[in-house]
């Protein structure tokens, strides 16, 4: 099936608005097992007449965004009518949702309500449920247009993302499952953290292959590799077995979860709750932790220490371990780990100092040096704390370092409690 999507607005050109449906919208029709072929932008006005004439007679599915508005440069519906020669009618659903929607807001009919009820018959309404200007659908027409045996399938979408989105969920999606003929592929995504995107392409890309499987990829990420498979719901279970294998407790997500998603769910999991206190990451991690919906049930202390006083008074790091062996050390980031542990109550603290560059390093302790630290609290009273130590380099821009940085943390109290829970 081929399907064009056409972007109206002027202000995606100018580059005032990022065209955010391009990125959505291709996200979406892949899920159904399809693809755009082609993605065109264009400013508002009469533009669309020439893409839309370019588009019909090449594709099965059309889908224009934007240009549905009130405003005179909004004539994404009047022409597509005039192009497929349908006349248009004063609709009294539409019109009647569009004075029910004004009257919630205090606002009452005017001139531009009444172009918005308009539709061109033998088109279908979509219904818009966060705004005025309804959706439009045109069913395949033949014989309307010099040239082209059968009209595609033509969907008008509103331009805002909280109208376009929900009227794509509730009432595009349904025409489309109708048009389609085989059962969309399954897609999994399999994380592994740490780097070296070639490294696992080289160990997994033929036994993958062999699976019978429709479509591989790659994505390479701070701290973390992806490999993307398409294909029947048996060659993406045969993937997995060999995914498995060859990551062993690397792999941390075989759906689409982050790193700080996969500890939280741990951590609810075995009722345990975890304590951060960052230097060189300035909070990285307790923003991470906390992006995660259901974070306070296990996590309450993070704790910014980035000077020597902070980590001292905050943490207890004593100045004689700071002075004798700097603030990126190891005994500074296990003091600092044991501290958070100790004034917060948790079951595990995450600690991180390091020299995040571009100045400060030496040639002892170079740029991207840090040390990283896990406290586990003792499981039965009088139980000592446990606390394990991470030297890495990770020479980077300073948002990448921190990204690394917490992603390494992250993945080592990930692999702890998988450990604990196996
Ligand atoms: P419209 O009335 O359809 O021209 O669009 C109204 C609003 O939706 C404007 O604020 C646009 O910036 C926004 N919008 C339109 N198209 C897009 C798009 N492709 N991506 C993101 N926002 C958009
Ligand atoms: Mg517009």
């Amino acid at each position: 099936m081929r399907i064009d999507l056409i972007n109206t607005g002027t202000e995606l050109l100018l580059g005032q608005t990022l065209n955010t449906h391009a990125h959505w919208l291709g996200g979406e029709f892949f899920q159904l097992g399809l693809r755009i072929q082609r993605q065109v932008c264009i400013p508002d006005g009469d533009e669309i007449r020439l893409a839309l004439l370019e588009s019909i007679p090449r594709s099965d599915v059309i889908v224009v965004t934007g240009g549905l508005g009130p405003t005179s440069d909004d004539i994404t519906r009047e022409i597509t009518a005039e192009l497929l020669g349908l006349p248009l009618e004063q609709d009294s659903l539409v019109l009647e949702h569009i004075r029910a929607y004004l009257a919630r807001r205090h606002r009452e009919l005017n001139a531009n309500s009444y172009r918005q009820a308009q539709v061109p018959c033998g088109a279908r309404v979509l219904a818009n449920r966060f705004g005025t200007a309804p959706g439009l659908y045109f069913p395949p027409q033949s014989g309307v247009m010099a040239g082209v045996g059968q009209t595609p399938h033509i969907f008008l979408l509103p331009g805002p993302p909280r109208e376009l989105k929900p009227m794509w969920t509730d009432e595009v999606l349904p025409i489309l499952r109708g048009l389609l003929t085989v059962e969309p592929p399954g897609l999994r995504n399999f994380k592994r953290f740490g780097v070296g995107e070639a490294q696992v392409a080289e160990t997994l890309e033929e036994p993958l292959r062999a699976t019978g499987i429709m479509e591989l990829g790659y994505c390479a990420r701070p701290g973390e590799v992806m490999v993307r498979v398409i294909g029947s719901a048996a060659a993406l279970d045969a993937c997995g077995v060999l995914v498995r294998a060859a990551f062993g407790d690397r792999l941390f997500s075989d759906t689409d979860e982050l790193m700080e998603q996969v500890v939280v769910r741990l951590l609810r999991q075995a009722g345990r709750t975890v304590a951060t206190a960052e230097s060189c990451t300035g909070g990285l991690m307790a923003n991470r932790l906390t992006n995660v919906a259901g974070a306070s049930e296990v996590f309450g202390w993070g704790f910014v220490t980035y000077a020597n006083q902070a980590k001292e008074r905050l943490l207890g790091v004593k100045a004689s371990d700071l002075a004798d062996h700097g603030a990126v050390s190891e005994p500074v980031v296990r003091a600092m780990a044991e501290g958070a542990l100790g004034a917060s109550g948790a079951d595990y603290a995450l600690a991180v100092t390091g020299v995040a560059g571009p100045g400060g390093g030496t040639a002892e302790k170079p740029v991207g040096t840090v040390w990283i630290a896990l406290a586990v609290r003792g499981r039965v009273a009088g139980e000592p704390v446990t606390t394990t130590v991470l030297r890495e380099h990770f020479p980077f821009e300073r948002e990448m370092f921190k990204a690394m940085t917490s992603q390494t943390a992250l993945d080592m109290l990930r692999r702890r409690l998988g450990q604990e829970q196996a």
